[in-house]
């Protein structure tokens, strides 16, 4: 299996590392043959090629099984940057990952917030109020006057089905629980459209028990009972503020892992940012990369039908709860490890099974 590694900006090049160590006993242990091919991304590929995206990588990319980003600096676009092209945007789109996996789940010995939970949200990627923003007239976003903005939602049939089929399949493989969250006692067009398509969607699934709450609502249900879901299908903004808040309640926003997952490509990534906070120090969580990119594995062994790869998977989110559970983590979750220290003991815990 051929990957395209691109580091990214703030913690992104110390996590990275760090998954990648644990990507390379994952290669050895089960036989996967991994290549890891790494290329600058961001304000690296910036400063050495002047653009933060270089000319090429898209078919590098394409050529690969498949793609690891690290979290790129988005803040930053809007000084030294401006104008040049959003990375983990760029790829969404030009591969058209539709479909942003976000599991979140407590860890024995480590309990979350509050109390124990296992669940995924499914994220409409390519639309809603995340198309085409920050284009200055653009289509997502437009400056009417110099005091007024105004910010549209597109909301399509294609990409309400097309997500709503794909929480619909994964859900089948876990507890067969469907919850739609939405907004369409306000958003009635676009939220409705959502909302009757997920069903409909979810009306094919022999045996899917499926159930809907409003997005406001669905915080505070999630805070008092998050054991009550399973897989959570949302639109684009509101899936992604849904997914901060489960990582979060999971022990660490650190242990937040996610796919972008499309018809033919899919892209690792944290499901956080690049934490200019903490970045350069060796505290971050390493985590949330190398559960991502066992995601990234598992779904190349679905598609290839080497059941190795998922076996791989599971081998690693296995390792990381053991890691959790012994204390042998970062900071954020009771540890006392930096970045390169947690992978490598995950790592270790991999290579000792
Ligand atoms: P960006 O604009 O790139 O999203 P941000 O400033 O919003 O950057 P986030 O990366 O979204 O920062 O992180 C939000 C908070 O969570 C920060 O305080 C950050 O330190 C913390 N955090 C994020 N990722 C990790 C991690 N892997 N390990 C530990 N803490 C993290
Ligand atoms: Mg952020």
């Amino acid at each position: 299996m051929q990957i395209a590694v691109l580091p990214g900006d703030g913690i992104g090049p110390e996590i990275t590392a760090a998954t990648t160590g644990v990507l390379r006993v994952a290669s050895e242990h089960f036989q996967l043959n991994l290549r890891l091919e790494e290329h600058p991304i961001g304000h690296a590929s910036l400063k050495q090629f002047g653009t933060t995206v270089q000319p090429g990588l898209l078919d590098v990319v394409r050529a690969a099984d498949g793609l690891i980003l690290g979290p790129t600096a988005t803040f930053d676009f809007k000084d030294e940057a401006r104008g040049e092209i959003n990375p983990s945007r760029y790829f969404r789109k030009s591969l058209d990952l539709f479909a942003n996996v976000r599991p979140a789940r407590t860890y024995p010995g480590r309990p979350g917030r509050l109390g124990e939970f296992d669940l995924v949200v499914v994220r409409e990627n390519t639309e809603g109020f995340y198309a085409d923003r920050n284009m200055e007239q653009g289509n997502g976003e437009m400056l009417v006057t110099p005091d007024v903005v105004i910010s549209l939602r597109r909301i399509t049939r294609l990409c309400c089905e097309r997500i709503a089929h794909a929480a619909c399949r994964l859900a089948m493989k876990r507890r067969k629980h469907l919850t739609i969250v939405h907004k369409a006692n306000v958003l009635k067009i676009g939220d409705g459209m959502f909302l009757d398509i997920c069903r409909e969607a979810a009306s094919t699934y022999p045996g899917l028990a499926v159930d809907d709450i409003l997005v406001d609502a669905m915080m505070a249900h999630v805070v008092r009972n998050p054991e009550r879901f399973d897989v959570v299908v949302a639109t684009n903004m509101f899936g992604d503020i849904l997914s901060d808040l489960t990582a979060e309640l999971s022990g660490s926003l650190g242990l937040g892992g996610s796919l972008n997952v499309g018809d033919r490509h899919a892209m690792a990534q944290a499901a956080h940012g690049s934490a200019p906070d903490i970045a350069g120090q060796d505290i971050a969580n390493p985590v949330s990369l190398i559960l991502s990119t066992a995601l990234l594995l598992a779904w190349h062994g679905e598609r290839s039908g080497a059941v190795r790869y998922e076996e791989a998977a599971s081998a690693i989110e296995a390792a990381v709860a053991t890691a959790i559970a012994e204390g042998r983590a970062t900071r954020d979750v009771g540890g006392k490890l930096g970045t390169i220290a947690a992978g490598a003991a995950i790592a270790e815990i991999l290579q000792a099974k």
